[in-house]
């Protein structure tokens, strides 16, 4: 957390002897100083105390900023000094993307400095509520969420050899005849006390712990040997062979050596590599642009299909992803879903469509759940329809199940 990056943090100058902070006042800030000297002096009882004098470099006030409670010292300007201000807002804001265990410590560390002998009254902190909001805490929310964190994090890395995850596949079908055109591979964890566990909750902890290159493998393995028996169900789109999609992480795609073993493992099992699709979010590719790059190139020179995912929701400009080599663009299911209550949403899905359009890449609406907007999207072009509309991620045996009951009665689309 490098709070001084942003250069445009305030500045303040403060005369020699001017008080910058009193004992007992609001501690809604801390200090950087840039230039000049302060003097940090405590009252206990017998009057005021020097015990500190602090110079260029040093950061003060950060204590009350993180713990919100009110100013232990007195500082005042020895000299004039210019002092770089840092809002409690600010850091708050950086603090909810934390993980929880540090948040967790962190309140931990903070209660012992304030009162090393006696017991800190329950207080209330921020916490990431793992959808990119956040939410405040109490003490003993914030310490089960550490907790789970980290025996999820334990656990993970028995649940491979334990045989607790499973590959599930959600269909893709063609807008223009509502033919199968292959699937999305989702992973699912059953651990054995917490039940199911979303990979919206250990994905992002695999990442972290570097679990995800054992995670992804298990994935693409698991992906290889099903696509066979998955195959048969699906149709070619004209060129375009049926294919499986799995979702990879900016850590995997970070090692050089991913692209060619992936290739290797499907030639090993006899599939061309156009049939497997790689999906990277946006967010993911900012990230680590050159190394992620560097291997997306690679992959589209081998054959395979590259679609970027969750498109809308990062923040990379429309001329920089024209300069990645995807094949297909994914709208988020967020924007498809409020097409018809957001302006916005619209903007973005239309977007979708025409950069697409132009760069000749075929587009994916995720998170279909009507058909009114199943119908919306097929008037507008969308190539390939997934949601629950049509289908849920499900194991690969209830697939063929569910196409015949889809077959029997195929979704009411209009064009
Ligand atoms: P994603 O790649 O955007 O996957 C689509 C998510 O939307 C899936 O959630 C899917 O179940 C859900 N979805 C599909 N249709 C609908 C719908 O009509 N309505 C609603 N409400 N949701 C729909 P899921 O399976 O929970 O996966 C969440 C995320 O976890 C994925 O988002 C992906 O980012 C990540 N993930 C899943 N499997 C893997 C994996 O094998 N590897 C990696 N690296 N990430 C994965
Ligand atoms: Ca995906
Ligand atoms: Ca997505």
């Amino acid at each position: 957390m490098n709070v001084l990056s942003s250069e445009s943090l305030p500045r303040e100058r403060f005369a020699a002897g001017q008080v910058i902070c009193r004992t007992g006042d609001p501690g809604h800030c801390a200090y950087v100083i840039e230039e000049g000297c302060v003097e940090v002096l405590r009252d206990d009882g017998a009057g005021e105390r020097l015990v500190a004098v602090l110079s260029e470099g040093s950061m003060f006030g950060e204590v009350a900023l993180l713990d919100r409670m009110p100013r232990t010292a007195t500082v005042r300007a020895m000299e004039a000094s210019s002092l770089v201000r840092i809002e409690r807002d600010h850091v708050e804001s950086l603090l909810v993307r934390a993980d929880p265990v540090v948040q967790y410590l962190l309140r931990i560390l903070l209660a012992r400095f304030r009162n090393p002998f006696g017991v800190v009254p329950a207080r209330r902190a921020v916490l990431s509520d793992g959808s990119g909001g956040s939410a405040l805490l109490d003490d003993v929310a914030l310490q089960a969420a550490a907790v789970r964190t980290l025996s999820l994090a334990r656990d993970l890395s028995h649940a491979i050899d334990d045989q607790q995850l499973e590959l599930c596949y959600q269909p893709l079908l063609a807008f223009r005849d509502m033919s199968l055109v292959g699937f999305e591979a989702l992973v699912r964890w059953h651990h054995p006390r917490l039940g199911a566990v979303s990979p919206m909750e250990f994905v992002p902890l695999a990442e972290k712990t570097g679990l995800i290159h054992r995670t992804g493998r298990w994935v693409l393995q698991r992906a290889i040997r099903d696509w066979p028996e998955l195959k048969v169900h699906c149709v070619a789109d004209g060129d375009l062979p049926p294919f499986v999609s799995v979702n990879l992480s900016a850590p995997e795609l970070g090692r050089s050596e991913v692209p060619a073993a992936i290739a290797r493992q499907l030639e090993q099992a006899g599939i061309p590599t156009p049939e497997l699709h790689v999906e990277l979010t946006e967010t993911e590719i900012i990230h680590s642009v050159d190394v992620v790059s560097a291997s997306l190139d690679t992959l589209r020179r081998m054959g395979f299909g590259v679609a970027l995912d969750d498109f809308g929701t990062g923040y990379a400009g429309l001329d920089y992803l024209r300069s990645l080599p995807f094949t297909c663009i994914k709208i988020d299911k967020v924007f498809v879903q409020q097409m018809h209550t957001s302006e916005r949403a619209m903007q973005i899905v239309k977007s979708a469509l025409e950069l697409a359009t132009q760069l000749g890449m075929s587009t994916v609406a995720e998170g279909i759940e009507d058909a009114r907007t199943a119908s919306e999207l097929a008037r507008m072009g969308c190539t390939y329809a997934q949601g629950y509309f049509f289908g849920r991620p499900m194991p690969k045996e209830q697939i063929g199940p569910w196409l015949q009951v889809f077959r029997s009665r195929p979704p009411p689309i209009e064009f």
